[in-house]
């Protein structure tokens, strides 16, 4: 399998009055021989640009792009050995599915033979068997939609491409086409970029995950370090759901004692900064910075989490949400607004007021300024 290897990738489109949008900006990413990458960011941060730079579909403003160490920029889409699958699924009406999944390689001139036993096994891959026979105006849109994926599948190319293929579809359906495409990457080890603005679908099939903003590259790292370890508040507030609680403020010392400072008009809330984090913030004393923990970094107090150099709060329950296996509190605490995540049968009211620990060790912190993590 192939490794894909975007250099200094940049794409400026022209708009009117001589002004332009530069949709991806000096973009470095490669993707590792059988990896599965997923792009992932909000709409027109660049992502279905990156794809069709590197499906030729597009001409690239700067940069290369390569796959198995040759610069694609000059070779013809037809010529990459790429296979896409679209959100807009482009059946032919009037063909079969069987048909439909041959087409392309009837147009390569591949013998019949070939043909009719990698669509029986694609068939037989996507749960397509029954349906061999039918026309896309007789499939539900899950089916179609694996169609489109199996017509990629039989090309047998080196890269797949996958730009939103779930989109379109309701969440039952995704999740189970999504289980599917990953038990086909597993199976066939194809070198894979998958778009999506979805952070569930990108942290569930990504090997890695790159994170876009504004045709910018934020981070790249696997699933749990993006989790774990944001390099920015962007990626910090993209990836996790219930997104991570940002606090404002200023960072403070008293001799030995460090506290977080946050911006409240009370006045009341701040939090104590333990020593594992004091080393890294010693050249932020006194600055404005962003304190970020996630909704499961609250937790209710125990005898075992109140030894540790966790503190507790006491907020007020502003909304409860039970998902059936877990509970999210919205909380207020002065005029900060955070979400904590308990358990689901956490016998909890509207209006209560409750004691939280926080677990201050998870804690990270950003600068105000620039919005970087602090390391
Ligand atoms: P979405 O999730 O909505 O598809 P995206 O992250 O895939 O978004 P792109 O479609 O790559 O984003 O678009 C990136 C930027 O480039 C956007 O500002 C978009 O308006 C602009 N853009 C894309 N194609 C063109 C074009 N053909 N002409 C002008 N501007 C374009």
């Amino acid at each position: 399998m192939p490794r894909v290897v975007i250099e200094q990738l940049r794409k400026t489109f022209p708009l009117t009055k001589g002004r332009s949008v530069c949709a991806v900006n000096d973009l470095n990413l490669t993707v590792e021989a059988g990896e599965f990458l997923v792009l992932v960011g909000p709409s027109g941060s660049g992502k279905t640009t990156t794809l069709r730079l590197l499906a030729g579909l597009e001409d690239v403003t700067a940069g290369t792009v390569s796959i198995d160490g040759r610069v694609m920029n000059q070779v013809p889409a037809k010529d990459r050995d790429l296979a896409m699958v679209f959100q807009h699924h482009a059946l032919y009406p009037h063909m079969t599915v069987y048909e439909n999944l041959a087409f392309g390689l009837t147009l390569r001139h591949v013998p019949k033979t070939e043909i009719d036993r990698r669509v029986q096994e694609a068939a037989r891959w996507l749960d397509l068997l029954p349906l061999l026979t039918r026309k896309p105006a007789a499939l539900s849109g899950g089916q179609r939609q694996r169609v489109a994926v199996g017509r990629a599948v039989v090309r047998q190319a080196k890269v797949l491409l996958f730009d939103e293929p779930l989109s379109n579809l309701d969440a039952p359906l995704r999740a189970t086409l999504r289980a599917e495409i990953s038990r086909l990457h597993r199976r066939l080890g194809t070198t894979t970029i998958y778009v999506t603005h979805d952070q569930v679908e990108a942290m569930t099939l990504g090997d890695r995950i790159a994170v876009m903003h504004e045709g910018t590259l934020q981070q790249i790292a696997t699933p749990m370090e993006l989790y774990a370890r944001p390099a920015n508040l962007f990626v910090a507030r993209f990836i996790g759901s219930p997104p991570m609680n940002l606090f404002q403020g200023t960072l403070r010392r008293d001799g030995a004692a460090w506290h977080f400072a946050a911006d409240d008009s009370a006045g009341k809330f701040q939090l104590p900064i333990s020593h594992t984090h004091t080393e890294r913030l010693a050249r932020h004393v006194g600055q404005a910075v962003v304190v970020g923990l996630r909704p499961e970094h609250f937790l209710k107090p125990t005898a075992n989490n109140l030894l540790r150099e966790n503190i507790q709060l006491t907020a007020t329950v502003e909304l409860v949400e039970r998902t059936g296996t877990e509970t999210h509190l919205h909380l207020a605490l002065g005029t900060n607004l955070f979400v904590a995540r308990v358990a689901a049968d956490e016998p909890v009211k509207v209006n209560q007021i409750i004691s939280l620990t926080v677990d201050m060790e998870k804690a990270l912190f950003f600068e105000a300024t620039t919005g970087a993590v602090i390391r």
